[in-house]
């Protein structure tokens, strides 16, 4: 069997490195908010190409504090509009409507399957005061045409990066476009920790001090409590694991984009759509998603020829049962993605038999 992602024989190309992080930070006697976190903070921020990088528990929680900290800054206040792509991973919402804010959902474009900007203008209301595009499936959003929609109706921005580590377009990453990037460090994300964690990055020094605030119970000052926080922290031994992989993130999504280009050379079968990519480096490849009208067919043909995939996303968060009250909204784009898309294997660690064996079944399939 193909896997979908083999996590073990990723880290265990770093394992010598990773056991010898472990060791350092149990040895140190400090398992929280110590210099693993903060050296991981300086590092990724400037990965980045930010100023600060905070880290939190989870990228969940890295998108819900970064709004939270904007309420408590008075930039926005309960019941107003984020507008958001209406596919997207569900955490995009919870993080919205868990700080009594509503979400408005816009239509994607069908090729980048990103929220369309043409789209954005027609949905803003004077209660509009955020826009969270989402860098779905490790492609970039159109940031510029973002940036310019919100400046010129004076909106914040908040990239959901969760997929995305890395990606850029004109020198310009992922987390540094918007007033922040909101990051997950899921094991199985591009830049993946050995457990939960996250991270929050911007430019702004306000924002980066109430959230060390709000991410350690609202408190700057032991047992002085400025706001109603949460206990949401990046752990030591994470963050070590963190610094050891982020030296060779690079190298992975180099390793991801080749795998890439051979999919995209080699897959040629009237019933499946292949990515759309507006800009190279704009993609780093978190997922490899194609669309067949006959999607279950096909991944029922791969599962039996020995490939594992994995549908990004099932259901959209409109027709979620704890989302009830949208379901009456009308978003054809949105329903046809979820109904048609299929990821296939890619990883840094996929072989090149493995890669070939792939794109010849796919081009095998015909029903
Ligand atoms: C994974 C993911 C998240 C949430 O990250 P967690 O660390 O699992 O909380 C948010 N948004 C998107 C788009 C994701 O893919």
């Amino acid at each position: 069997m193909i896997k979908f992602l083999d996590l073990k024989k990723i880290n265990e190309q770093y394992q010598q490195e990773l056991k010898e992080a472990c060791s350092r930070v149990i040895d140190s006697g400090w398992y929280l908010l110590g210099r693993e976190l903060e050296n991981f903070e300086a590092e990724f921020a400037r990965f980045c190409g930010t100023q600060y990088a905070v880290g939190v528990a989870n990228g969940l929680d890295a998108l819900t504090l970064v709004l939270q900290a904007w309420k408590e800054l008075g930039y926005i206040e309960d019941s107003d509009e984020v507008i958001v792509p209406a596919n997207t991973y569900i955490a995009s919402i919870l993080a919205i409507t868990a700080n009594n804010l509503t979400p408005v959902l816009v239509e994607p474009d069908i090729h980048t399957y990103n929220i369309d900007p043409q789209k954005i203008p027609e949905a803003i209301t004077p209660k509009t005061k955020a826009i969270l595009p989402v860098h779905l499936y490790g492609q970039l959003a159109d940031m510029p045409a973002i940036m310019q929609i919100a400046q010129e109706y004076n909106l914040l921005v908040l990239e959901d990066c969760a997929q995305s580590h890395g990606a850029h377009i004109y020198n310009k990453k992922a987390g540094s476009w918007g007033h922040a990037g909101a990051f997950s460090f899921y094991p199985g994300k591009n830049l993946g920790a050995l457990g939960d964690s996250g991270a929050i990055t911007t430019d702004n020094k306000e924002l980066d001090e109430v959230l060390r605030a709000l991410r350690n119970y609202g408190s700057h000052e032991k047992y002085k409590n400025i706001y109603r926080g949460t206990n949401s922290r990046l752990d030591e031994i994470q963050a070590a694991m963190l610094l050891v992989k982020l030296k060779y993130l690079q190298n992975e999504i180099q390793l991801r984009q080749s795998v890439a280009d051979k999919y995209i050379q080699g897959i040629r079968n009237p019933h499946i759509v292949l990515p759309h990519i507006f800009e190279k480096t704009a993609h780093v490849w978190h997922l490899f998603v194609i669309r067949s009208a006959k999607r279950d067919a096909l991944q029922q043909y791969l599962n039996q020829h020995g490939i594992q995939t994995i549908i990004h996303y099932p259901i959209p968060p409109h027709k979620q049962v704890c989302y009830e009250y949208l379901d009456t909204l009308s978003l054809p784009i949105t329903e046809s993605i979820h109904k048609e898309v299929i990821s296939l294997p890619i990883s840094p660690v996929i072989t090149e038999e493995e890669i070939n064996r792939v794109i010849g079944i796919c081009n095998q399939f015909n029903h």
